[in-house]
């Protein structure tokens, strides 16, 4: 653990293991209730001094972190392959999308401007101004276990915020590197601070019960955030949720069916499926599904599945066995109430896989709202493709979800790409786009997809508080 500038270890250590191979990969101090107040407490003595730098200096500091990421990217995406199983490639890019946060926020710092607001007496001013709100907890996950942890700590170091992380049990080692740059970097004792821990609760209950916690930001699952804005809700604590998704995948029958496949193979196979804007639901008109299916169904044969770190290997292990029955239960239900099955369908287990956690891509076809992959996260190599018939058909049934994260829309008819795009109740809409994602936009969902955003100007505002002032002269 990260504490007031040092590193601690604890009696208590818990095992890491890499998720293709079984092998254990480290020990981490296994911290508890105790442990968060006292880094709680460091983050609210450093407070005074860091809030009151200069945006300048805080730049500083993340442009050094940025810096040193870079120069580490090659190592920090190994050790995440082994950490969180994704192929080297994609680890490679997670690290470069990690590093842009703490670069856009570094420029950013500097760009929180106040306002004048003109008063109807001729003897007031109005002035407002934009402060650090205090101290920050934070709780991220394992399947982005650089960038989750950057895209939180960059803006709460900008802001001039003080924090206090928690990363996921699965995926502490990641979150020791990203420490040990800030360390580097020059971030001052006290202004971060990480605690890992192998059981998350009593962590989580002390950020919502400590009345000096000003904010919570969490990215998750639903479930489990609705836990902690309810913890949160006591004290009436900020609180940012960034959780599950279960994006549609809308293909117009005047898309390139052949480029509309490709785009959804590429985003649904990302990081295993193991996304919160993996497409969940790909809904595909009836004129074009047969070559739609084809060529989905020849491109996911093409995959190699294994070790992230092996050349070639585009599908790596899921996180653990808990995944792997999950998902193997929605395509027996699948299947079961008549879903064709294409491709895969089943754990892998034989050989080199014996000791990971690896399920076959899979490519289902005619899936429909009776199945519980039509409703339930699936967070797996799984494509589940739905036919439709028109426009408003589809709009309807995209969003019959209590998610609202991630959507997209194939379509040559600029008028149907901008109806799609307002009419679709989710925060995130790529259009003809399968990467609508960078530091500058804002990330974040609808309904029970989240409150607030990411990344961009709003993910900057979400750590700051307003402060009116009006004056007499
Ligand atoms: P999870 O909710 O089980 O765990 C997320 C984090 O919460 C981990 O650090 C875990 O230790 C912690 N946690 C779990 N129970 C807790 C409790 N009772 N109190 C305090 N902390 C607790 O989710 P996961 O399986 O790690 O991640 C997958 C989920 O995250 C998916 O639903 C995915 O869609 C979502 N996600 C969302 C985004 C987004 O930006 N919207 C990004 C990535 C992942």
């Amino acid at each position: 653990m990260y504490i007031n500038g040092e590193w601690l270890t604890t009696g208590g250590t818990f095992s890491v293991a890499n998720p293709a191979t079984g092998e254990i990969i480290g020990e981490v101090a296994d911290g508890d209730q105790n442990h968060a107040k006292l880094a709680i407490g460091a983050a609210v003595a450093a407070f005074k001094g860091w809030s009151t730098t200069t945006a300048y200096a805080r730049a500083e500091v993340l442009h050094k972190a940025y810096a040193l990421m870079l120069e580490r990217k090659q190592a920090l995406a190994e050790l995440m392959t082994r950490e969180q199983g994704k192929p080297l490639k994609a680890a490679l890019n997670e690290v470069q999308y990690a590093a842009d946060f703490l670069r856009w926020f570094a420029e950013e710092a500097k760009r929180v401007y106040g306002e004048t607001i003109p008063s109807a007496r001729a003897d007031q001013r109005f002035m407002v101004r934009y402060q650090a709100i205090g101290v920050v907890a934070a709780i991220t996950p394992w399947n982005y276990p650089i960038s989750m942890i950057t895209r939180k700590v960059a803006p709460a170091l900008a802001s001039g915020c003080t924090i206090v992380l928690k990363p996921a049990e699965a995926t502490p080692l990641c979150a020791i590197a990203v420490f040990e740059i800030l360390h580097e970097a020059g971030a001052p004792a006290g202004v971060i601070n990480l605690v890992t821990a192998r059981d998350p609760v009593p962590i989580g209950k002390e950020f919502c019960a400590h009345s000096e916690v000003k904010k919570l930001t969490f990215t998750g699952s639903t479930a489990v955030g609705q836990q902690l804005a309810q913890g949160a809700a006591a004290q009436l604590k900020r609180v940012s949720m960034e959780l599950g998704g279960h994006a549609p995948f809308i293909v117009f029958d005047d898309a390139d069916p052949v480029h509309a496949a490709k785009g959804a193979s590429l985003v649904k196979f990302l990081n295993t499926g193991q996304a919160c804007i993996s497409p969940n639901r790909i809904f595909v008109q009836r004129g074009i599904l047969d070559s739609f299916v084809t060529t989905f169904s020849d491109r996911v044969a093409k995959m190699k599945v294994g070790n992230g770190l092996a050349e070639g290997t585009s599908i790596g292990p899921l996180i653990n066995q808990a995944a792997v029955k999950k998902i193997s239960r929605q395509v027996e239900d699948a299947v079961s109430k008549g879903a064709v099955l294409h491709n895969g369908g089943t754990r892998l287990a034989d050989g080199d896989y014996s000791a990971g956690h690896f399920f076959a891509p899979t490519l289902l076809s005619n899936v429909n709202e009776d199945m519980l992959i039509y409703r339930e996260e699936t967070f797996g190599p799984v494509a589940a493709i739905i036919p439709f018939d028109d426009y408003d058909q589809v709009i309807e049934m995209a969003n019959d979800t209590h998610y609202g994260l991630a959507a997209y829309v194939y379509t040559q008819n600029l008028s149907r790409a901008m109806r799609a795009f307002e009419a679709l109740n989710f925060g995130i809409i790529g259009i003809n786009d399968i990467n609508p994602t960078s530091a500058a936009a804002p990330f974040g969902g609808m309904n029970q997809s989240g409150l607030g955003r990411e990344g961009a100007r709003e993910g900057l505002a979400d750590y700051l508080e307003t402060k009116l002032g009006g004056f007499s002269i």
